[in-house]
């Protein structure tokens, strides 16, 4: 089978055509600058092909009409034709507490996929034109949507529940969603197959630009970092995390801002980036700033290590108890300084690391010392092999 996985932003959108059996990636690629003027950058893996490619893109529907021309190229393409993609399978953020699974897009889904906007402002509409973009364009192809929420659907009311008016969660939906929730099933998942059982508590950390932390057990979601939207929980690259709200009322009214505007500073200007000065949300830059002796890098990295280490332990409190502590995404998967320093202090939990293990580059590993009374793994994280899993089993 070959899936065509679409994650659409609001002005790109990115793909890749994949086997859901074998997880191979026949080709992907970004298109960029959509409705200001357009570019596509194509990739095919096995034949170490990379294009790119200027291509005027007003909306959603050039761009996909674009990917579509590629995959077809005779020289950079990977199929003969459309109809050998046998589906399309959308990355959709925000499937409010409605979508607890991924479903076959049909008039309802993309109503109830509406009606998530006011939960998802930036991303759901972007997703939607990607919906509309592939129905328009492959009117016949089975299309299914993956929601970042729904893996975090079984958090129990404690969980989700804020500690505020009953109004605002009747009638307004307002409660803790979480996100990556395809990145923290897949992990889950992966977890109990490389385990041999199901009956584990683990606690996953999604560490990348953007950052959450998971609790599950027996694979399911009991709590995540994030919350009604993708600010909450440990800094980042460029948000803030958990912050106490009289500091977004105190800016707000010293400095004469709109909440908007308060929440555009926690979203784009904190985080590791604010904590450095300015410098990068980029942790290898900081990595390289904290070694030259950089104060600043050095507090950005402490911070964020001493953040996800508290929810790890808020977690395992939660849990009561914890097996597996699993490392994913960019800087999970690639900072062995940063997963030394969470981990760090942690031997109290039974986390011990095997500092050579944690050095070692490399794909899926164990990195905790073979006497740990936790297992710590690497896994590195595959959301776009879920999504073409789910839409080859619904498509069906
Ligand atoms: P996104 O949330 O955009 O999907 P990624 O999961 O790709 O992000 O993670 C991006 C982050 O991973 C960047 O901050 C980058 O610095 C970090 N990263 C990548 N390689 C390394 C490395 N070798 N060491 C430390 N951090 C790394």
């Amino acid at each position: 089978m070959k899936i065509l996985v679409i994650n659409a932003g609001s002005s790109s959108l990115k793909y890749q055509l994949m086997d859901p059996d074998t997880g191979d990636v026949f080709a992907k690629g970004l298109c960029e600058r959509i409705g200001i003027d357009g570019r596509l950058t194509h990739r095919v893996p096995a034949k170490d092909i990379k294009v790119v490619r200027e291509i005027p893109m007003p909306t959603h529907s050039e761009a996909m009409t674009a990917v579509l021309d590629i995959l077809v190229d005779e020289v950079n393409g990977v199929v003969k034709s459309v109809d050998e993609i046998d589906a399309v399978g959308h990355r959709v953020l925000h499937g409010g507490a409605k979508f607890t699974a991924s479903c076959r897009i049909d008039d309802a889904c993309k109503e109830a996929i509406r009606e998530c906007i006011p939960l998802g402002p930036l991303h759901n509409p972007a997703n939607l034109m990607g919906i509309e973009a592939c129905q328009k364009i492959m009117p016949t192809k089975p299309q299914v949507a993956v929601f970042d929420t729904a893996f975090h659907m079984t958090m129990p009311p404690k969980a989700y529940r804020y500690a505020i008016p009953d109004e605002y969660y009747e009638n307004d939906s307002l409660r803790r969603y979480g996100f990556h929730g395809t990145s923290h099933r897949y992990i889950a998942d992966r977890v109990a197959k490389l385990m041999g059982r199901t009956d584990l508590k683990v606690i996953n950390c999604h560490l990348g630009n953007g950052s959450s932390l998971c609790a599950i057990k027996d694979c399911k979601c009991q709590d995540t970092s994030m919350g009604l939207g993708p600010l909450a929980g440990v800094p980042m690259g460029t948000r803030a995390g958990d912050v106490d709200t009289t500091v977004a009322q105190f800016i707000a009214n010293k400095y004469n801002k709109s909440i908007d505007e308060v929440l555009t500073i926690f979203n784009k200007k904190s985080g590791v980036l604010a904590l450095s000065g300015g410098l990068s949300s980029d942790f290898r830059d900081l990595e390289a700033g904290a070694a030259e002796g950089n104060e600043k890098c050095k507090l950005a990295l402490e911070k964020f290590c001493y953040e996800v280490k508290k929810y790890i332990g808020a977690y395992a409190a939660a849990l009561g108890g914890l097996d597996v502590l699993v490392f994913t995404a960019g800087v999970g998967e690639n900072g062995a300084n940063t997963r030394a320093a969470v981990c760090e202090g942690l031997e109290f939990l039974g986390v011990k690391l095997d500092p050579e293990k944690n050095a070692q580059r490399g794909d899926e590993r164990i990195i905790s010392a073979p006497d740990s009374k936790v297992t710590v793994w690497v896994i590195p994280t595959n959301e776009e092999l879920v999504i073409a899993q789910d839409t080859a089993e619904l498509s069906k």
